[in-house]
């Protein structure tokens, strides 16, 4: 019996690379949308032969910019999936868009489709801001999409990006103010880091000291009236991206489309997977858990301790340092605030 499956799917296509994006995504005005519905079609029933006809606890179609994807393409993905999977009765849908991409007429149509959760990629309320990330949109038309969603009484999230060159703690609480007046109950909150084969990395940007990036994450959990729920995630109780949880929590999932991976769990036995057949190796239980404890412990809510996560934890560690980790019941382990601060160097001590 094959446990249920998660569904990411990629979309590579953008309008135009933003300056600071080195996600997998081209810059493509007129994609072979009826290549990709055919490469992703194939993969969607090259996993039901080989999985079954497993139930599906949610879709993500990531990117890129899947709002670029044209309504006809999104229906015949979305019934290829329920033919070939059993599609949970709540399956959680999520599309990401760039407000450039989308009106309100193919939103609706978007849901009358399937979407139920619609991540807009705001990144900031400032046009001077957009322009300089090299965002196609302004500030107005994101607030016009966040609007025609929140009518269409969809699950609403939204990114945004902190950190700019100049930017103060001060732009940060306010920035969070503005957050706060567009009655969301998901949103995203990314430092900048820049990439070196972007256009910013070829800009010798003076980005904020380590110190004042610290401090704008801490006024952002001061300010916003949303609770974090993971690293850069904050959100209402409830709701939280079911998708993004059960990839951090460890449950399997399937990546389809060019650029995608997934993690696949057979009879007990995890594979790493890319595409139909580009990769599928099988990974130890050890390598398994130590991924798991890096997602879980990003959760604020910690890392579900199963057998083989419980055999690479210095449980030592956790004990002599309370102030960095705490066990929050038999069955998870989560970093204190202190501890988030300082990820990494926590799990380098934490297994062993
Ligand atoms: S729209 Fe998103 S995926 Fe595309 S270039 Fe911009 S940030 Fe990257």
């Amino acid at each position: 019996m094959i446990k249920p499956h998660n569904i990411y799917i990629h979309v590579p296509f953008c309008i135009k690379k933003c300056n600071y994006c080195a996600f997998f995504s081209r810059a493509c005005t007129e994609p072979d949308w009826d290549k990709y519905e055919e490469n992703i079609l194939k993969e969607i029933k090259y996993w039901s032969r080989k999985l079954g006809k497993i139930s599906i606890p949610t879709i993500f179609f990531g990117g890129g910019t899947p709002s670029l994807i044209p309504i006809k393409t999104f229906e015949n993905i979305i019934s290829t999936i329920k033919s070939n999977f059993n599609l949970d009765k709540h399956c959680e849908i999520t599309l990401e868009s760039n407000p450039g991409t989308l009106d309100k007429n193919k939103l609706s149509d978007f849901v009358k489709a399937g979407v139920n959760r619609l991540s807009i990629g705001i990144q900031s309320l400032n046009d001077d801001k957009l322009k300089f990330l090299g965002r196609i949109h302004n500030a107005e038309q994101a607030k016009d999409l966040l609007i025609a969603a929140q009518n269409l009484d969809l699950r609403v999230s939204a990114d945004f990006i902190y950190g700019l060159p100049h930017e103060t703690h001060q732009d940060i609480i306010n920035t969070c103010k503005d957050i706060n007046c567009l009655g969301l109950t998901h949103c995203s909150m990314y430092e900048l880091t820049i990439e070196p084969e972007t256009p910013f990395g070829t800009m010798n940007l003076q980005l904020p000291s380590n110190e004042e990036m610290a401090e704008m994450y801490t006024a952002i959990t001061e300010n916003l009236n949303l609770p974090r729920y993971e690293v850069s995630n904050y959100a209402s109780p409830g709701q939280e991206c079911r998708h993004n949880q059960n990839v951090w929590d460890g449950e399997p999932y399937i990546g389809i489309g060019q650029g995608a991976a997934g993690r696949i769990l057979i009879n007990d036995v995890w594979y790493e997977q890319m595409g139909e057949q580009q990769k599928f190796e099988e990974i130890s239980n050890q390598v398994r858990a130590i991924e798991k404890l890096i997602t879980g412990l990003r959760q604020i809510r910690g890392v579900k301790l199963d057998s083989n996560i419980k055999k690479i934890i210095n449980f030592d560690f956790v004990n002599n340092n309370p102030e960095l980790l705490k066990l929050i019941s038999e069955n998870r382990l989560a970093a204190t605030e202190k501890g988030m601060l300082i990820l990494e160097d926590l799990l380098l001590n934490l297994t062993r």
